[in-house]
């Protein structure tokens, strides 16, 4: 061990890169420009991968593959019952090849490949089987008309064409939220995954084909956020755009989308959420929760639960035992089962954590542990906790996407609704207390899209999530998700005696 990071050795061998080219209408090919980038291995800065680097004539290009597969292909117009068929095979796949997809987000990505195979990978396999089930169980309604010699009904239409644009920190994952869904519903897409981590979604492309979707259903284009992604966000021929990422971003996904064809937009965003621990709670079950929640996938995660509120009267037991147990949190290889957290994503997000980190020293927080990079090779950097964070802090006031928590005591119930509600953002929230009064008025309160009570990252597949505020305009997993690759088209027409006849 060297200053808590694992020297533990790989217990993998690292995967064969074969994907490396953009994916449209069922084939493999080169960007037109024939320009590549640079995938790179966090654990040490090393190149790993040349990869296609699409651009505005390649999205053009795999949008036109998608409309000709959504207007005149089959796939919209297949049942649901034989959508789900195809679908489900994807699933099959995604699971015969677990160990390889989790390895191309360790290695691309920083991520655990451990917990990849145990639930990143699966979780992936799940958003398809669950949308599969789904696929045959949207429907319209017969409606009650006003005027009854009409009769009238709805339909439910898949959008069309779809732009996802994925971000890094869950590559597999996010892949599945948004196409499995899209699929579902009887759109075609393209895919941008972000430029850090392309492979797996490559890799996902490969799988497609095999899974016998038709082509043009899915293209994944890799490439830059201000090229590719620009390019898909103003896209005259993109019916949709569904994004997760920054909420600056964000913002520019809005503003090419009015500009452009006013497409529809999901956007699901930053956060800085609370996690709030009551006087009643066990010390140390919370402390495990709060450090789980702030520094798993090494706080790359957009509900990462950055705002620590303790109540005034457990407070020094919760602290002392969050300090004593960020020790002890591993550091080190993804491929080393023995760690909790491997390398932030790249050089830059590495180098803005740091900064964070220095703000935090320099506005007058109390460093508790943590606070410095790890070894000098890779992107690593030790889990850090800052007491007597204020509000007016920029560590306090900004999502920082980095194993940095921020903590803060409260005295009364109003106290912490008021500390946990003030921030632009409303992704999540956690609670942990005994006190059902307590549970139900804070969660009820708290101006947040998921809360979590006494548990963290809760996740289910069937559970809506999304934002309030600045983390966003939708909700993904569960149906809700649906209705984002949905629209509902209604239909009147006069009965027998009706005066239209
Ligand atoms: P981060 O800032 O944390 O890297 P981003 O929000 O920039 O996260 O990235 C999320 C996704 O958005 C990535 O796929 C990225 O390529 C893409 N992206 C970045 N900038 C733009 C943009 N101007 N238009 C469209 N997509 C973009």
């Amino acid at each position: 061990m060297e200053n808590g990071k694992s020297n533990g050795a790989a217990t993998m061998k690292l995967p064969e890169i074969k994907f490396t080219k953009l994916f449209i209408n069922g084939q493999f090919v080169d960007a037109t420009s024939e320009k590549t980038f640079e995938s790179i291995d966090p654990r040490n800065g090393e190149v790993i991968a040349k990869v296609a680097a699409g651009d505005k004539e390649d999205v053009d290009l795999a949008v036109n593959a998608a409309r000709h597969a959504f207007d005149h292909g089959p796939w919209p117009r297949m049942s649901g019952f034989m959508r789900a068929k195809i679908i489900n095979k994807f699933a099959d796949l995604i699971e015969q090849n677990i160990e390889e997809l989790a390895a191309l987000d360790a290695v691309d990505g920083g991520k655990m490949f451990h917990i990849g195979k145990l639930s990143d990978i699966p979780s992936a396999a799940g958003h398809f089987r669950y949308y599969a089930g789904a696929a045959d169980k949207f429907h319209g309604e017969t409606l009650k008309m006003t005027k009854p010699s009409m009769f009238g009904y709805t339909l439910k239409e898949p959008i069309g064409v779809v732009g996802h644009i994925i971000p890094w920190n869950f590559p597999s994952i996010m892949f599945a939220m948004k196409v499995a869904p899209a699929l579902a519903a009887g759109c075609t897409m393209v895919v941008k995954p972000a430029e850090q981590t392309p492979l797996s979604a490559l890799f996902f492309a490969h799988l497609s084909k095999e899974a016998g979707f038709p082509d043009g259903v899915i293209n994944v284009v890799t490439g830059f956020g201000s090229t590719a992604g620009a390019a898909i966000a103003s896209h005259m021929d993109i019916d949709k755009v569904s994004f997760t990422g920054s909420t600056d971003v964000g913002r520019k996904i809005m503003q090419a989308a009015a500009t452009s064809n006013l497409k529809k937009i999901s956007l699901e965003l930053g956060g800085k959420s609370p996690f709030l621990i009551f006087d009643d709670a066990d010390a140390d079950k919370a402390a495990h929760l709060a450090l789980i929640g702030c520094f798993h996938n090494k706080g790359e995660i957009c509900v990462a639960g950055s705002r620590v509120f303790v109540q005034e009267g457990i407070y020094d037991k919760v602290v002392n035992k969050l300090v004593e147990k960020a020790k002890n949190w591993n550091v080190g290889d993804p491929f080393d089962s023995t760690c909790q957290h491997g390398p932030q994503v790249d050089k830059k997000q590495f180098e803005k954590i740091l900064s964070y980190i220095e703000h935090g020293k320099n506005e007058g927080a109390t460093l508790l542990t943590g606070g410095k990079a790890i070894g000098d090779k890779g992107y690593f950097i030790e889990p850090t906790i800052f007491a007597d964070v204020t509000e007016d802090m920029k560590i306090y006031k900004e999502e920082i996407f980095g194993p940095v928590m921020c903590l803060m005591k409260f005295k009364t119930i109003e106290e912490g609704i008021k500390c946990a509600n003030n921030t632009k953002y409303g992704l999540a929230a956690g609670i942990v207390s005994q006190n059902i009064d307590v549970i139900n008025t804070v969660s009820r309160s708290i101006k947040a899209g998921v809360i979590w009570v006494n548990c963290y990252f809760a996740f289910d597949l069937d559970s809506p999530y999304g934002g309030y505020k600045a983390s966003g305009n939708c909700r993904e997993s569960g149906m809700d998700a649906l209705d984002n690759y949905l629209q509902v088209k209604a239909i009147a027409m006069p009965l027998l005696n009706s005066p239209w006849q």
